[in-house]
């Protein structure tokens, strides 16, 4: 790594929520690690420009997370910018994560005091469905509510239960998935690539409608306590809408390790950006969630316009 690169942490959605259809929220931002110092954000607002060169082959440690309370945590930097050995952190740093306990908790594992406390917060269950109709349930803590949706990309979402805790949320997230069949995961690859061609928005809606009364229904079956059935939609950030609307777009011709790239983002839906491209009309899928734990340098870099780009239209 350069002195001159930053490390990217990745597409955090940590503003205020949407409040109304229509509005823009969470504010995104590709979270940079500088050489030194604090972590930078760089907008991804409707109409932001972005351009750098990778600095380096392969990916470096993000550090790891200490839970102190519901909203207090710390994100350690990894002291050595040592090479990520697992994913994204190196072997240090992904035995001091607090977070990789949190799956286990309501398994009866052990957790540190901070964490327990982080996780004994109300938690909402819900229903994410994603451009492709591909659908999963999932948890986020009452703080997250809106901005974990968000971050994950979800083109429609629905809450289904509000849970006293993150035990019992985590618990009816696994008897949903085993009742109903829906996943816990649906890979972010999957995500990007059902952008370029995503379904109408009547039909997702509609799908997802379906899959929380289903949900719904098996948790009115449940066997524990602790929780709520709710009827609550989740509204999707405005700045989404472009990306999520049915449109002829293509996957982002170039691999993000290596080389420059330069666009303007005209829409961003979770980590995916809608990249408009210097001399053409034509739109692109770019997963800039795939940059994540890579050094990059800032500058005025343009990305090259696919030759094939005819052959699309
Ligand atoms: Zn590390």
């Amino acid at each position: 790594m350069t002195d001159s690169s930053y490390l990217v942490h990745g597409v955090f959605w940590d503003g205020a929520p949407a409040r109304t259809r229509g509005h823009d929220g969470g504010s995104p931002v590709l979270r940079l690690q500088p050489p030194s110092g604090a972590l930078r954000d760089i907008s991804l607002g409707p109409g932001s420009s972005l351009g750098f060169r990778l600095a380096a082959g392969g990916r470096f440690c993000l550090g790891h997370h200490k839970v102190f309370s519901a909203s207090k945590r710390e994100h350690v930097l990894c002291p050595a910018r040592a090479q990520a050995t697992r994913g994204k952190q190196c072997e240090r740093c992904l035995v001091l994560d607090d977070s990789r306990l949190i799956h286990d908790f309501h398994r009866g594992g052990r957790v540190p005091d901070g964490l327990r406390t982080y996780l004994m917060q109300e938690h909402w269950l819900y229903v994410a469905t994603f451009a492709s109709g591909a659908s999963k349930v999932g948890t986020a803590s009452n703080l997250r509510k809106w901005n974990r949706l968000a971050e994950q990309g979800a083109v429609v979402a629905r809450y289904v239960a509000r849970a006293e805790d993150g035990r019992v949320v985590r618990i009816l997230e696994d008897m949903v998935s085993r009742e109903t069949g829906l996943a816990q995961r649906v890979r972010s690859a999957a995500k990007a690539q059902a952008l370029t061609e995503p379904r109408p928005g009547p039909e997702l809606d509609a799908i997802n409608g379906g899959l929380a009364a289903k949900v719904r229904a098996s948790l009115g079956q449940a066997g524990v306590g602790g929780f709520d059935v709710i009827e609550e939609e989740w509204v999707r950030p405005a700045q989404a809408a472009a990306l999520c609307a049915p449109a002829a777009r293509h996957a982002y011709p170039h691999d993000l390790d290596a080389g420059q790239h330069g666009f303007r983002v005209a829409a961003l839906c979770g980590p995916n950006a809608l990249a408009a491209l210097p001399g053409t009309d034509a739109q692109f899928v770019v997963n800039l969630g795939r940059l994540a734990a890579r050094p990059i340098v800032l500058g005025d870099f343009a990305s090259e316009v696919p030759a094939v780009q005819e052959s699309l239209f």
